[in-house]
């Protein structure tokens, strides 16, 4: 029997959603609606244009761009090989010598990307098929028939049998590889683009984590790599947060220098860290070999003062590094954006360089980075593209809102509620008689195509209760429609806030309302 289906006589199984992931729900999405509704506007306003691509890729284009070493490709991405059309189901044991030699054609024309490792597991399914063909032949009378079929099994299981997907991990990525496919650098340059939506990573779940979480992120892409545009990435941002009134935003910003300067550092900063590897934790031992500059990220008490006497990266930087660090830092004083230098502020990936810097905000316990962002030069190169100046970041939408949510409990006033979109009800249109719910009908169409928002009672309800649920919606006013009114044309509005009430007449219903 299927793993879904039920036993005769057993409760059905309950669903939750899974771990890591959860549902979205009114009022709070309002607020999310509010905050995507706001990027909007501001990224608009700055010149930025949305993409959308998709959520899954060619799990080498995360390999690649977001890099092999780092924790998201290494174990964190959700990945899944993507079938070949070209294949049939599931072969069956005798007809599996057929399956792999198709399964072989597709190997050869590449239609399957292979490595190494996939030719010889091929091979070892197709020996061990051989093997079982023979036992077969031989009427299954050797005693490790049942071992070898299974064996025969697993081999087979273990085929690469389609391209590898992987749900994206982030978007900066996506984003570099479509400014490729669609010759973007034909464009004026600059290309500035922005995107919101899901993001896929296998973490712990925690308050501020997600295995599926939302981002909402920009890129530009092309042109020079003036200060400027690093300082006007930054100045949107800053602006977005202030128009969402988030609180206590610091930003921390730096430098980890280029191709030139950053390796050097990084030596001296290896050999630093041997001096004094007996007293850092295994992580930062480990950390000297693989990848030194993140040992300055460590947050362990006991490496903190260690880790403050360490070489400084601002101090080995080459001079077009300083320059452009110095530039950047006076156009955000020329935009009057505040920022702390944090020399310690380093992102893992290699084809980060020069400005850095990173966005926190209170209510998020230790989870308090909003905003991550950088200078990736380098990348869209990498992906196949031509040599490309990038400047890009991406923001926690998932922390943003709760840090929003956090910051308006302690203003428990009537306020947020409007703020946080409390889903609305303008109109409740009570109805009783068959006459009178033609009539509701038409006013509700008439009342929404006016944006108000409507609620209409599928059933008939008398009005004592259609008022008392009117309440509960917190509706603001109530249509009352009885054979009365329908008869004379003058319809009954009540104003539950006060309980006051008038009569209006159909034409001069939305008037009444927008007056009001
Ligand atoms: P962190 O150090 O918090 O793991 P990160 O360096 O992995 O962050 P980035 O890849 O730079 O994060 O992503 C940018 C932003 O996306 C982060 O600052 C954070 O707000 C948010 N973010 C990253 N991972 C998650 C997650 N698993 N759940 C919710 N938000 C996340
Ligand atoms: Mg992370």
């Amino acid at each position: 029997m299927s793993e879904g289906a039920a036993k005769k006589g057993e409760k059905p199984r309950k669903f939750q959603a899974i771990r890591g992931t959860r549902d979205l729900l009114p009022p709070e999405t309002a607020l999310w609606n509010r905050v995507e509704q706001t990027a909007h506007e501001v990224f608009g306003a700055f010149g930025y244009g949305e993409i959308r691509p998709p959520i899954f890729e060619a799990t080498e284009l995360f390999a690649r761009g977001v890099g092999g070493d780092t924790d998201i490709v290494s174990k964190e991405m959700y990945t899944l090989v993507d079938r070949s059309e070209k294949l049939e189901p599931d072969p069956s044991i005798g007809s599996m010598n057929v399956f792999f030699q198709k399964v072989r054609e597709l190997y050869k024309s590449g239609e399957i990307p292979t490595d190494e490792q996939d030719e010889s597991a091929l091979k070892i399914a197709e020996d061990q098929w051989k093997k079982v063909d023979d036992l077969l032949e031989g009427g299954l009378k050797s005693e490790s028939a049942g071992t070898e079929i299974y064996k025969l099994v697993l081999f087979y299981d273990a085929l690469r049998l389609g391209t590898r997907v992987s749900l994206r991990p982030e978007a900066t990525a996506s984003v570099c590889r479509a400014y490729i496919e669609h010759n973007m650098q034909q464009l004026p340059q600059p290309v500035k683009l922005y995107y919101i939506g899901p993001m896929f990573r296998r973490e712990r779940p925690q308050k501020g984590r997600y295995r599926q979480f939302y981002q909402i992120g920009a890129e530009v892409l092309g042109g020079t790599d003036a200060p400027a545009i690093d300082a006007e990435v930054i100045e949107m941002v800053m602006t977005f947060f202030e128009r969402l009134e988030l609180r206590g935003v610091q930003l921390s910003v730096n430098s980890i220098g280029c191709g030139e300067c950053r390796p050097k550092y990084v030596e001296l900063l290896r050999a630093e860290l041997l001096k004094v590897k007996d007293k850092l934790g295994p992580d930062s031992q480990r950390r000297i070999d693989t990848n030194p500059l993140r040992v300055l990220d460590s947050k362990l008490e006991s490496e903190q003062g260690i880790i403050a006497k360490l070489p400084r990266i601002g101090d080995h930087l080459c001079k077009d590094c300083a320059d452009h660090y110095a530039a950047v830092k006076r156009e955000l004083d020329l935009r009057g954006v505040q920022y702390r230098e944090n020399w310690r502020l380093v992102r893992g990936l290699d084809y980060y360089m020069r400005t850095t810097f990173e966005i926190t905000a209170q209510g998020l316990g230790s989870q308090d980075a909003v905003c991550g962002g950088g200078r990736y030069d380098g990348l869209v190169e990498l992906l196949g593209g031509p040599p490309t100046k990038g400047i890009g970041f991406a923001i926690g939408e998932d922390r943003l809102i709760l840090s929003l949510q956090e910051a308006r409990k302690e203003v428990a006033s009537g306020e947020w509620r409007v703020a946080s979109g409390k889903i609305g009800c303008d109109v409740y249109v009570a109805w009783m008689g068959e006459k009178a719910y033609a009539t509701a009908i038409r006013a509700a169409k008439t009342l929404r195509a006016a944006s108000f928002s409507v609620e209409l009672p599928p059933v008939e309800q008398k009005f004592g209760k259609a008022l008392e649920r009117a309440d509960k919606l917190g509706a603001k006013y109530a249509l009352i429609l009885g054979d009365n009114e329908v008869t004379s044309g003058e319809w009954t509005l009540k104003t539950l806030t006060d309980g006051s009430q008038q009569k209006v007449t159909e034409p001069q219903l939305l008037d009444f309302l927008r007056k009001l």
